[in-house]
Order: structure tokens, then sequence, then C-alpha cells
């Protein structure tokens, strides 16, 4: 047994888990209170009036062969979200137990951890350096009821790549002490080799894969964790027991088939043209102080004044995120990217709320 197992909560390795109606495709299904016929007009493949497979396998084996690694480390959920989710439900004891972050950071990570009852320990990356982590802090903030440590590369809503080595290290020094969350979103965007490489070597390691971004599919709600084979057998206790929709396992099957993939690697070029022309057409405007350099599908942008800059985007029929709640991102902004006709609204928006003719 993998002893990173000794960290999850006492209750969830002894669950007795629930014991969902077994699947048999070859036999005709009696045990699961179904109705026996289909609505009028469902067309899906399975039936929609049957349950779903649960971690369906040839879901399951297709997500490996596209994350790189073997069906055995991969658990689907609706989203990385509920990866997330998964994670602090099985790990963290409320009133007990901690997660550590590194802020400005995904906003999922403290949700999740507090909806547990967890703790936050907010370890902020490091701004002056790019918003570097900040690897010494991180071990110096560690505690023993630290459970799980997230760290986001690219990070939202930063768009920079943290140090793959400081990651390492981390995996290294909190080994059988914490596990190393890698969420790795926006990898697609940024043109580098996934931690999932590095499974071997750190039975600590957890990473997030998510088909929201590159692939397109936010609404299909379905992303893949990926970790020691032992972890996977613990958060499938934990799980719903039918999961994933038949629709989204449909849809995930049919549009991230090779020809999708060529498509997505196609568009993500496009994505990359797009955002240097962004940043450009930003960076010498009056109303952006800085536009920082991003691994993924946004930019963040600090602004002499944020409220003009998003009263131009909304004049321009665009929405754009606020983050200026979050530390360290007092005066800045964080833009997706879009078509070229989006883009060039917004770039000709701010250029005129700057003053400056389009
Ligand atoms: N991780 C990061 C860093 C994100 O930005 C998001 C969504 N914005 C998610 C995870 C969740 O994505 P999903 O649940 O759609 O997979």
């Amino acid at each position: 047994m993998n002893p990173i197992l000794n960290l999850a909560r006492p209750d969830i390795l002894s669950l007795q888990p629930y014991q969902h109606a077994a699947w048999e495709p070859t036999l005709e299904r009696l045990h699961a209170n179904e109705m026996p016929w289909r609505a009028d007009g469902d067309a899906s493949h399975a039936g929609l009036n049957r349950y779903p497979e649960p971690q369906p396998d040839e879901l399951i084996e297709h997500l490996a062969r596209l994350y790189g690694t073997s069906p055995k480390n991969v658990i689907a959920g609706r989203g990385s979200d509920e990866g997330i989710d998964l994670l602090v439900r099985a790990f963290c004891r409320a009133g007990e137990d901690s997660v550590l972050i590194c802020p400005p950071t995904f906003g999922m990570y403290k949700v999740s951890a507090r909806i547990q009852g967890a703790g936050v320990i907010e370890v902020p990356l490091l701004k002056e350096r790019g918003f570097e982590l900040d690897v010494q802090g991180v071990l110096a903030a560690w505690r023993e009821n630290v459970k799980l440590v997230f760290i986001c590369t690219p990070n939202n809503p930063t768009g920079n790549l943290l140090d793959r080595a400081s990651i390492e290290v981390l995996c290294a020094q909190l080994s059988n002490k914490s596990l190393i969350v890698v969420d790795e979103a926006y990898i697609e965007f940024a043109n580098i080799p996934s931690m999932v490489q590095d499974l071997e070597r750190f039975p600590n390691l957890v990473i997030l894969r998510t088909l929201s971004k590159a692939y397109a599919l936010a609404g299909a709600r379905c992303g893949a964790l990926i970790a020691h084979e032992d972890i996977i057998s613990l958060l499938t206790r934990v799980i719903t027991p039918y999961a994933l929709p038949t629709h989204t396992i449909d849809s995930v099957l049919h549009l991230t088939d090779d020809e999708h993939v060529a498509e997505s690697k196609k568009r993500i070029e496009l994505i990359l043209t797009e955002r240097a022309r962004v940043c450009e057409g930003l960076a010498s405007l009056p109303l952006i102080r800085e536009v920082w350099p991003s691994h993924a599908n946004f930019i963040l942008v600090d602004c002499n004044d944020a409220d003009a800059v998003l009263r131009a985007a909304l004049s321009a029929g665009l929405i754009i995120r606020d983050p200026r709640s979050q530390p360290g991102l007092g005066s800045s902004l964080r833009i997706s990217i879009g078509t070229p006709d989006q883009n060039d609204r917004l770039i000709r928006g701010v250029a005129q709320a700057s003053g400056v003719p389009a």
C-alpha cells in the first residue's frame, strides 16, 4: 500500500462504499429500478433510462491515452472541480486538517476546503519575482495537519508557469507528509511536458487535467485526476456512484478523438498568436500599467484605472474577470483570449477609453 494513504481520513479508509448496481452489459437489467423503455426522443447510445457505467472502461482508457498514463492511475469526474472536492473530502478531517494554497490562485481550492470544514494555509506567490512559487515559504508554513498542497501551473489568474524543479523539491521534501496536487488545467497552452511522467518517482503527486479548456468541452463537465493507483481506489469509494452522465461520456469519447485532438492543436496555435497580439495591443495603452507574461489562454493585466478598463470592455459587449479581491491583485484584471474579432473589439475599446485613436 502507498504509505501516503495513512494521510487519508480513517473513516474513509474503513468506509463500506455504496454498492452500485453491477455493470453487466451482456445481461438485461432488472437490478437497478430503471424504466425498461427509453423516453420518447432519447437518441443516446446507451439509453438515458439506464444508469451509466461508473468510471466507464472505455472513457478511462481513452483519458489515460490522452494524458500519457495508465488506466489504473485515472479517475474521471465532473470537471477537475470534482477532483479537488474528492481530495479534500477524502483527506481532510473537518476542524482538524488543512490545505495549503499559494495565492493568488484558483478559488476552488479554498472553497472546497472551507465547505469541508478544513483550514486553509496561504503562502503567497512572490509577485516581485513574477509570481514565483515560494518553496522555502511553503516548507516553513507546513504543519503536520496539512494534507494537501495545491499548486496550479500555469497558474490561474496570473498565467505564469511555476518552476518545475521547485515543485519536485516539494514532492520530495513532503513525501509521506502531504499530497502535492498539481493542477495542469491550462498546460496545453504552455508547450511543456506534463508532470504525469513523474508519478512513479513521487507517490504523493496528484495531477489534475481538464477537458474544459484546450478541448473546448467546459459544458460537458469532465476532468481527470491522475495519481498512484491506491489514491485512485480510495477516491473511487468517495465519488458519487454514477458521477458521469451518459451524454458526457458520449461527448468526450467523440469530441476528443484523433481528429478533434488535431483540431484542438490548431486552435491552440491561434490562441497563442492572438495572445501575443492582445498583449502587444494592450501593453502600450495608458490605462494599462503592466501585461504579465502568460502561458495560458488568458492574460493578467495591471491597470492604472481597472474600473475604466472594465467599462471599456463592457461597452464593447465583453465581460472580463475582476480578481481585485485576491492578494497582490489590487489593480489587476484577467482577460481570456477570444476570437480575433473579440480581441480586436477589446483592444479598440480599451484604446478608445485611454484616449488613444484606434
Ligand atoms: N483548475 C483551474 C486552474 C481552473 O482555472 C479551473 C476552471 N476555471 C478548474 C480547475 C476547474 O475546471 P473544470 O471543473 O471545468 O475542469
